[in-house]
């Protein structure tokens, strides 16, 4: 055992929790090491025998977008001939068959398109109230760029949406929350600070929040770490995040290009952020970019959940990768992995059957 190993998995059998510089050097001990010390967090916070999901689809509004973040194979420029506005008629069919499929609310992000106004946004957040279903919608970036386009304060912004309809946030657009980083992979978008000031606002007024990391791209291990540590500081405060999603960078079609990274870092990642967020509730698997084995190895490394059912999901796959799983299949792969499947909804509310 090297230097200070042993007073570090001290620490991890007591359950306490871990500064910067110990949490950087969770990177020394051995994969299955981590996996254990992660699992056992898991039982701490979640001490039932089973893995949540949802059932939902993501829909993306609009693939128009002026960011151009240079890991995104989805967006197109204003005036591209194959960009979108998606019309009312698509998005009620849309809707439809996702309450067919037994869905209880709608995943909803789209590109920063300025051509779209404040009426328009919330027509949209009324649209998908009035059908019935949740809404989790509008990652901090897209608020952000709302608000500053509206002239709205964050807060003044947020009520309305939720006046409108909106339920919870997703927590994309995070990349790495370290500004280094984000100046080189999408410098046109907002900066560390303030997506975390959305997330602040919106919590305090009452809504909820998944945060994600997208990594294994220009981010060093250490800033992987310090993104964990921002929302761990974040969520001492308002207590507003029900879940965190690490994922990993996948290269294809986009401009930054590179390897993605493989399942041991991925798995790697994963246990960390279980080890250190000790005050998010849920951890969620990637399967739509790990696929379905990895996501089930996921389970002994931290993870409680297994996301979502993905009726539809256009951002991943426009990168080539194409993983799919119905209801049944996500069932049976929580089960054979020893655990019970849960429905639930976005707020990680449960819900029967
Ligand atoms: S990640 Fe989002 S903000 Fe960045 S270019 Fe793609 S659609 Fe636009």
């Amino acid at each position: 055992m090297r230097a200070g190993e042993r007073e570090l998995t001290d620490k991890l059998a007591a359950g306490v929790r871990l500064n910067f510089s110990e949490a950087c050097r969770l990177w020394d001990l051995d994969l299955l090491e981590l996996g254990s010390w992660a699992d056992r967090v898991r039982w701490r916070l979640n001490p039932e025998p089973r893995v949540t999901f949802v059932i939902d689809r993501n829909i993306n509004y609009t693939n128009v977008c002026t960011s151009g973040c240079r890991f995104c194979a989805f967006y197109r420029l204003p005036g591209a001939a194959d960009g979108y506005v998606l019309d009312w008629e698509l998005l009620a069919a849309k809707l439809t068959e996702l309450k067919e499929y037994g869905g209880s609310g709608v995943l909803l992000q789209g590109g920063l398109n300025p051509e779209l106004s404040l009426s328009y946004y919330l027509e949209l957040v009324s649209f998908i109230k009035n059908s019935g279903l949740s809404l989790h919608g509008f990652s901090p970036p897209e608020i952000s760029f709302l608000a500053q386009k509206s002239g709205l304060s964050l807060t003044d912004l947020v009520q309305r949406l939720m006046d409108a309809g909106l339920s919870s946030i997703p927590g994309g657009g995070a990349e790495i929350l370290v500004d280094r980083v984000r100046r080189q992979i999408s410098p046109n978008k907002c900066l560390t600070d303030q997506w975390l000031e959305v997330m602040r606002t919106a919590h305090r007024q009452g809504l909820r929040a998944s945060a994600t990391m997208m990594f294994g791209h220009i981010e060093t291990r250490e800033e992987r770490v310090e993104h964990l540590f921002r929302i761990r500081e974040l969520q001492d405060e308002t207590g507003g995040f029900t879940a965190f999603i690490p994922w990993t960078y996948q290269p294809g079609g986009t401009e930054l290009k590179g390897e993605a990274k493989g399942a041991v870092e991925y798995l790697k990642t994963l246990a960390i952020s279980r080890l250190v967020l000790d005050n998010v509730p849920h951890l969620q698997v990637s399967w739509v970019t790990q696929g379905p084995k990895v996501a089930q190895v996921a389970l002994k490394f931290g993870a409680d959940d297994f996301g979502s059912t993905m009726l539809e999901e256009n951002v991943v796959a426009a990168t080539g990768v194409g993983f799919r799983l119905s209801r049944q299949e996500i069932e049976k792969l929580i089960r054979t992995s020893g655990y019970q499947a849960q429905l639930r909804d976005h707020r990680y509310q449960m819900l029967p059957g």
